[in-house]
């Protein structure tokens, strides 16, 4: 039977790379970097609340650091460290190597090292700080939105939403196009290359982990603007399309969640640094919208009518319910 000690040692030790010490001590040791800013977040991954019983481990590692990549990338900072504290019924060695396999495939692509965490017996949670670094006074941040900027998305919204409606019976989706939905939800790939080269180009900028109308409201509310978006001018990923339930494709593209896309404002003169940025990334982004005086967002259909929205977002205190 593997001890707390043994879990550490052979699922999360690793030789320090950047760390000056990492796992292993009572602390981890970096070298605080000079004339840089550090962006520090955490998100959490609870069982039955973010993820279904008996999740493919591989898919857990990879989206428990994926979703505060998506945080740093919205930021604009280039990953650097992580901690994780995490909590397991049980020291199930397969599921460990699972766990640790997709964690580490997405730390070493994005060069973001394991410095140090805490393990627990416990229902199954996953908490990871992960530390970026960019230079000072360039983060992207939620209150920098202009009137006249234009609003921007990265990649497309709703697949992982349209996977969760798949699950819960909402919606038939063919084998393919569920396969690929459900990629979306279990591995989500976080903007970072993107979010570091919008550094310089970008005014405002946040993830889509709640839904668009609901994290661009985030944007709205912190630069006190309001923002016109047209929805034919939003992706539709061929899924939602091929789902034949406009309705739900609305709703899926716009309060879906679970996306980690970037949504962004630029002035309209950075349309080609943008446009660069985005090419550099290997990221397609489109216009959706502009930043307008106010408070509102208005989003508006083809034919110009306002689009109503069931609900904006995710929300875990109003309403929000449990993964399946
Ligand atoms: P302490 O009792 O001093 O908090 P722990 O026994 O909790 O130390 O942890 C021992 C070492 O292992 C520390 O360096 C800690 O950061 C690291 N560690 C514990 N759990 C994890 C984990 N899940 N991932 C990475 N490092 C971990
Ligand atoms: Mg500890």
């Amino acid at each position: 039977m593997l001890g707390e000690f043994d879990i550490i040692a052979r699922y999360f030790t690793r030789p320090a790379r950047s760390a000056g010490l990492g796992v292993g001590d009572d602390a981890a040791l970096v070298v605080a970097p000079t004339g840089l800013t550090l962006a520090i977040t955490t998100d959490m991954l609870l069982e039955g609340r973010h993820f279904a019983k008996g999740v493919d481990p591989a898919a857990l590692g990879h989206k428990a650091l994926a979703v505060n990549l998506s945080d740093l990338a919205a930021m604009g900072a280039d990953p650097r460290w992580f901690t994780l504290a995490i909590a397991l019924p049980a020291a199930d060695e397969a599921w460990l190597d699972a766990f640790a396999n997709g964690l580490f495939a997405l730390a070493d692509r994005e060069k973001c090292e394991l410095i140090g965490g805490d393990t627990t017996r416990g229902p199954l949670t996953i908490a990871i700080t992960a530390i970026g670094t960019l230079p000072t006074g360039h983060a992207l941040r939620r209150d920098g939105a202009c009137v006249g900027d234009d609003v921007w998305l990265s990649g497309a919204t709703g697949e992982a939403a349209l996977a969760l409606a798949h699950a819960a019976g909402r919606v038939a989706l063919p084998p393919g196009d569920a396969e690929r939905c459900r990629e979306r939800l279990d591995r989500p790939q976080p903007r970072v290359g993107l979010g570091r080269r919008l550094r310089s180009v970008a005014n405002a900028a946040i993830d889509v982990s709640d839904g668009l109308a609901a994290d661009l409201g985030h944007i709205l509310e912190r630069s006190k603007v309001g923002a016109e978006i047209e929805l034919e001018a939003i992706p539709r990923a061929a899924p939602l399309v091929a789902a034949g339930d406009a309705r739900l494709a609305t709703e899926c593209l716009l309060a879906g969640g679970d996306d980690y896309e970037l949504v962004f404002t630029a002035s309209p003169e950075r349309r080609d640094a943008v446009a660069r940025a985005a090419a550099a990334a290997g990221v397609p982004v489109s216009r959706i919208g502009r930043i307008v005086a106010g408070s509102a967002l208005a989003i508006r259909d083809a034919r110009g009518e306002p689009v109503a929205l069931a609900r904006a977002g995710f929300d875990h205190f109003a309403g929000g319910t449990d993964a399946p």
